[in-house]
């Protein structure tokens, strides 16, 4: 079920019957110059929604403002003010949980949202919320890790690459321009490559200029159906395991509790 496609009686059975909703975050950068500016939440969007069809849940519709700075320079990038960014994301699960979702699984489809993500999970912590937030992410579950190497003919990737590129082409075979990537690839240029152990806020710029990292000549559209499989499955799994979990709920309430009760001991 997308959620923009129900009506308001529709979303008001979902929450009863389902109480789940999944909220798919990309951003809006480039992806070399073969791949659509939204890949990372059409990508996500679409796996959500067709987990969605074997596993009952409520699909938001994509979450576009990620944190996606480190494609300011390239045409098309909007990167949202860093505060509003965090603000923007609690409040649209405030706002899912206000229609009666006690469960959000956030599906993180882009590399530069992971800190963010994890900061959002954790922070849920800093007052007590009516939900559980379960964060996931594009990666397939650890049994389906070698039947998604068996599937592709490169290890380097990361962006723009063989995986995202056939999985683009799984999702939406009508946005991909081949054409356009007329048969180049993109390994690290290791202009940081003095600085071991650290890491700079040019650290992936450094090494892939064009914001291309991989070599996407290799994709094809049934590598994409293959790909897609897997991370549709994975999400039918994760979409179960998190409507049958009672412990978050009950570790949370219990979490909130102590520190309402440390508040207390302190006052009196
Ligand atoms: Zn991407």
């Amino acid at each position: 079920m997308q959620w923009e496609q129900l009506t308001a009686p529709k979303l008001q059975n979902a929450v009863h019957e389902v109480g789940l909703c999944v909220l798919p975050v990309g951003a809006l950068e480039k992806h070399f110059e073969h791949l659509p500016l939204g890949t990372d939440g059409l990508n996500a969007h679409k796996i959500c929604c067709l987990a969605a069809e074997a596993e009952a849940a409520v699909v938001f519709p994509p979450h576009w403002f990620g944190q996606i700075h480190e494609a300011r320079c390239y045409p098309g990038t909007i990167a949202i003010d860093p505060i509003l960014t965090v603000r923007l994301l609690m409040n649209v699960c405030d706002e899912i949980a206000r229609n009666g979702f006690a469960k959000i699984i956030v599906y993180n489809g882009h590399g530069g949202n992971t800190h963010l993500l994890h900061y959002l999970r954790q922070i849920m912590l800093a007052q007590r919320k009516s939900y559980a937030v379960y964060l996931t992410d594009w990666h397939v579950d650890e049994k389906r890790q070698e039947q998604q190497k068996a599937i592709l003919d490169t290890e380097y990737g990361g962006h723009a690459c063989e995986w995202e590129t056939s999985l683009t082409m799984g999702t939406h075979p009508e946005l991909v321009k081949m054409e356009a990537l007329a048969g180049q690839a993109a390994a690290p240029l290791g202009r940081l490559k003095h600085l071991t152990g650290v890491k700079t806020p040019v650290s992936f710029y450094a090494d892939h200029p064009d914001h291309y990292a991989g070599d996407a000549t290799s994709a094809s559209p049934a590598k994409g159906r293959a790909l897609l499989k897997l991370h549709v499955d994975s999400v039918v799994e994760y979409i179960r395991a998190v409507k049958s979990d009672e412990v978050t709920p009950a570790l949370m309430r219990e979490f909130y509790d102590r520190c309402d009760e440390l508040g207390r001991s302190g006052s009196s």
